[in-house]
């Protein structure tokens, strides 16, 4: 920043602050983008164009990954591995109640049915404890073949994969990482795409790695799965080939797409670290105060949300916006009370801190360009809404 523009930022009192802007990141990257954009509307390559592969091999490495599918979205990621698994009716694939709806819409749209389990309190990611109780009751059933677990690294921080693993060999299920907001993010010196055998990431706009439109990847660690999502990709072709070797969909990443998301791959570890910072100045601001999210070492979060917990959360955030301050609610509903996954429930959902979490949490202004006088304005007028 050169000095007038220091001077003019502190000179200008904030008076408001968005959830997110990412009008500062295309400003900062808009220059590199319109260059990488203009090569793919000289070559012409728009479906799977060299900056596809290019992407694909920078993705792996960033993720220490073995391989990485570039695909159409988030969504489209989740159900093409689920694809690859085999998944359909009669499995049962167990969710976290407490995260975005598409967690469980992947597992009906494969004909698979979602089976809710609880999470825990202070990581809000899926609690092990109550993954156990619950594989153990559908076996105990008889009615569902449990075939794979979906933890979610919730607002960016990975889930609990060392004892999902354990509980997931114990019963001969797949483990499937809904890492769509937790690209970036690390369990200590293995990183997101590498936690599980298979995972998948979004590159929608709003993620911490976003794209401009819609995109996804999957990760994967089995040279089978790669190949069978690949084709999956391609409407279950190998390459160019014109047979259908099973059944597939049209899940490919543009390579426009790719091209944005390289300008941005190269600047992400930077972001990732100014992601960190905000959240240590929020929690070192608000700890006291109010609950705060964990920030634990050895557990890299990529800080997607930054998101608190408020017992009077609609009053709070009523006083949040009459101040400026944008806020959301990531989840306002948990899984189990969504209309379109109603017929997957037994009646016996132990789900009371997703519930709970649901009627408490308040995700604050968050990204890599928020300022520093941003985030101080935000505590600043959190804090005394709460007092
Ligand atoms: C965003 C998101 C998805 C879906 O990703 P899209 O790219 O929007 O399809 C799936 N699961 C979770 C937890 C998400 O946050």
């Amino acid at each position: 920043m050169r000095s007038n523009e220091a001077v003019a930022a502190v000179s200008a009192p904030v008076q408001s602050v968005p959830l997110f802007d990412l009008k500062r990141q295309q400003a900062r990257l808009r220059s590199d983008i319109d260059v990488r954009i203009s090569r793919v509307l000289d070559h012409g390559q728009f479906i799977l164009g060299p900056e596809v592969d290019a992407l694909e091999r920078d993705l792996a490495a960033f993720a220490g990954a073995r391989h990485c599918i570039a695909v159409s979205s988030g969504r489209d990621a989740l159900i093409m591995a689920l694809m690859a698994l085999g998944a359909g009716p009669g499995d049962a694939v167990f969710v976290p109640a407490f995260t975005f709806s598409a967690t469980a819409g992947v597992v009906a749209s494969v004909g698979a049915s979602p089976v809710f389990v609880d999470v825990n309190e202070t990581t809000f990611n899926m609690n092990p404890e109550a993954l156990e109780t619950v594989v153990s009751q559908v076996v105990a059933d008889g009615v569902l073949r449990p075939l794979a677990v979906m933890p979610v690294d919730l607002y960016g921080r990975p889930a609990d994969y060392p004892a999902i693993a354990e509980i997931a060999a114990r019963h001969n299920i797949q483990v499937v990482a809904d890492a769509a907001q937790s690209f970036g993010g690390s369990l200590g010196d293995t990183s997101v795409g590498a936690l599980a055998p298979i995972s998948c990431t979004s590159f929608y706009p709003t993620k911490p790695l976003g794209a401009f439109g819609d995109g996804g990847a999957v990760f994967t660690e089995d040279d089978k799965l790669a190949e069978a999502v690949s084709q999956i990709r391609t409407h279950g072709r190998q390459g160019d080939g014109d047979e259908a070797l099973r059944l597939g969909m049209t899940g490919r990443l543009d390579t426009i797409q790719a091209a944005v998301l390289q300008a941005k791959l190269a600047v992400f570890a930077d972001e990732l670290a100014r992601r960190q910072e905000v959240a240590e100045r929020y929690n070192a601001a608000l700890s006291d105060a109010i609950a705060t999210p964990l920030n634990e070492q050895g557990i890299g979060s990529a800080w997607a949300l930054y998101t608190v917990r408020l017992p009077n959360r609609d009053d709070i955030r009523a006083r949040l916006q009459a101040d400026g301050v944008s806020t959301a609610l990531f989840y306002r509903i948990p899984l189990n009370r969504h209309p379109a996954f109603a017929k997957y429930l037994t009646g016996r959902e132990e789900l009371p801190v997703s519930e709970r979490l649901s009627a408490e949490v308040l995700s604050l202004p968050m990204g890599p360009d928020i300022t520093d006088d941003e985030v101080d304005y935000v505590i600043e007028r959190l804090l005394a809404a709460v007092a």
